[in-house]
């Protein structure tokens, strides 16, 4: 029933249209088209729901990590160009990115986004409601972003089709969040001018409900950085005195930032891991290396917790006489969403609505929190969230850096309900249910809210026009946008790449081939849903 509103509403619409005779409304004259065509992206997106569901468990099998999405990329690409849309690869310094483009004349250009990336050590057998890794020790999609591609595309057909057909101008723009598990891409985007022109961009991304946002206060921004120490090697226990540890600069370091902690505010976060910590104990080790991620509330007090890591890395370096050297890993601004498009969408949220979860996806998603201990068993979402906007109390927690993309373009964020309610993110457990019939729901779900807003956003002047008055006016205030990273900084591009190399031959055996099999469940001889571990 839900899937028919918009239908409903352009019945309605209609009927008002035709049958007043005076007193027309000049918003009730273009919403009943608008209706309409809404409703008919929503019927192409569920006559496409096979494709989503294949992009969804495509993605998922190919188990990629931050900076190593080529089985993606190539996937993901192929299957734009096959689509009319112009592909420039590997944009940013990014090799594993790309960018995708379709025009049908001088118009709005709407970006869409999602990220790709997957979570270190998160294999894990979708559809069965226990702990039951792919392939030991690899990387799993721990998070969903294996199904925004699915939201994006199928939404983006949709609406392409229809702007064919009723010659409505405009360009779409398909872009992927590359590395966003390490924050370490959109930065390089904003920086290097890749949003110039672009008029709003739509984020997707995984949720446990479908909803928008606008504001700021949720949730933090940051800088990742690593420090390398040099000192001078020697024998450990024959002439220690000739030595320099880099390893003792990383735990000075490390104490200097832990005694630092208590002053700081309560909504900052930080954490590190020593990448190199030396070879073997009998030699002073020469090198070092310690990564840390610095999150705050604001840009300003992430600078400035910033300045204060880098006098304490300083001191390490005085007080054991190595040197120290720093790389940018990644960086993000807070984000800070537009109210006008997040009000818009939600007008479409409450059209489209949940999706309709059988009794198999609820029975699946209660086992699933009833095996982690989860306090509520609730099972997968049936009321939509409210509208959200900046809580009366900010509060603190993970970054994406789609924050940098929000002060550069109106943006904000849809959250599709493709995973199930109390899994922990990054987490093994955020995997199981990536390739069952609740991702792809999810994702179709999602893909006919972001096809009505693409669409308003499309034939709605005032919409966009007010969305930048409210983003220049609103949003920004006084603050200027320039990113955490400089002109020079490259990104990491070789994270992860030893760890995919060792894994990969593993994990291409468990690839989905949508070729042979209906779905990846079925591939994997998985029988949705498995609640209990057969013998
Ligand atoms: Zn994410």
């Amino acid at each position: 029933m839900k899937k028919n509103i918009f239908l409903v509403g352009a019945m309605a619409a209609y009927c008002f249209s035709s049958l007043a005779l005076a007193d027309h409304h000049e918003e009730g004259e273009k919403a009943a088209p608008l209706m309409g065509l809404k409703a008919e992206a929503a019927e192409k997106i569920d006559a496409n729901a096979k494709l989503a569901q294949e992009i969804v468990d495509t993605l998922f099998s190919f188990s990629e990590l931050a900076f190593q999405e080529f089985e993606t990329q190539k996937y993901i690409t192929n299957l734009l160009e096959d689509n009319g849309f112009t592909v420039a690869q590997g944009v940013s310094g990014l090799p594993s990115s790309w960018w995708a483009t379709w025009s049908n004349g001088k118009g709005p250009t709407i970006a869409l986004g999602t990220d790709v990336d997957g979570i270190p050590k998160a294999s894990q057998m979708p559809g069965v409601a226990y702990r039951q890794p792919m392939v030991e020790g690899a990387p799993g999609h721990g998070e969903g972003h294996n199904s925004g591609q699915a939201v994006n595309i199928v939404a983006a057909l949709a609406v392409k089709d229809l702007m064919i057909r009723d010659g409505i101008k405009g360009t779409l723009v398909l872009w992927p969040g590359i590395a966003e598990e390490l924050v370490a891409a959109k930065a390089y985007y904003a920086r290097d001018g890749l949003f110039k022109g672009v008029d709003a961009v739509l984020f997707t991304h995984v949720g446990r409900n479908l909803s928008t946002s606008w504001g700021t206060g949720r949730g933090t921004g940051l800088i990742s950085v690593e420090y390398t120490f040099s000192g001078k090697a020697a024998h450990g226990a024959g002439d220690p005195w000739r030595g320099k540890s880099a390893l003792d600069a990383v735990e000075l370091m490390n104490i200097g930032w832990n005694y630092k902690r208590e002053h700081l505010h309560p909504l900052q976060r930080s954490h590190y891991v020593v990448t190199d910590g030396g070879d073997q104990p009998n030699v002073v080790p020469s090198k070092a290396s310690v990564w840390y991620f610095i999150r705050e509330m604001t840009a300003k007090k992430i600078l400035e917790n910033f300045e204060a890591l880098d006098q304490i890395a300083s001191g390490a370096a005085m007080m054991t006489g190595t040197t120290k050297s720093r790389r940018i890993i990644g960086s993000a601004w807070p984000r800070n969403f537009n109210k006008t498009i997040a009000e818009a969408m939600y007008e479409n949220i409450k059209a489209v609505g949940l999706p309709d979860w059988s009794e198999d996806d609820q029975n699946f998603a209660k086992a699933v929190q009833t095996m982690l201990g989860r306090d509520e068993i609730n099972g997968l979402a049936t009321e939509l969230d409210e509208l959200e906007g900046p809580p009366a109390e900010p509060y603190s927690g993970g970054s994406d850096d789609i924050g940098d993309v929000s002060w550069n373009v109106p943006t904000i964020t849809l959250r599709y309900p493709s995973n199930i309610r109390g899994t922990t993110g990054h987490h093994w457990s955020s995997a199981i249910a990536m390739a069952t019939p609740i991702a792809h729901k999810g994702a179709v779900q999602g893909a006919k809210v972001m096809a009505a807003t693409i669409l308003d956003l499309m034939t709605n002047e005032k919409l966009l026009k007010d969305a930048w008055t409210y983003f220049e006016e609103e949003q920004l205030g006084d603050i200027v946008y320039e990113p955490f990273i400089s002109a020079t900084d490259k990104p990491a591009i070789e994270k992860n790449r030893g760890i995919m190399a060792t894994h990969k031959a593993d994990l291409q055996k468990y690839y989905y081939d949508a070729g042979k099999f209906d779905t990846y469940l079925e591939q994997l001889g998985i029988e949705y849903p498995q609640l209990k571990k057969q013998d």
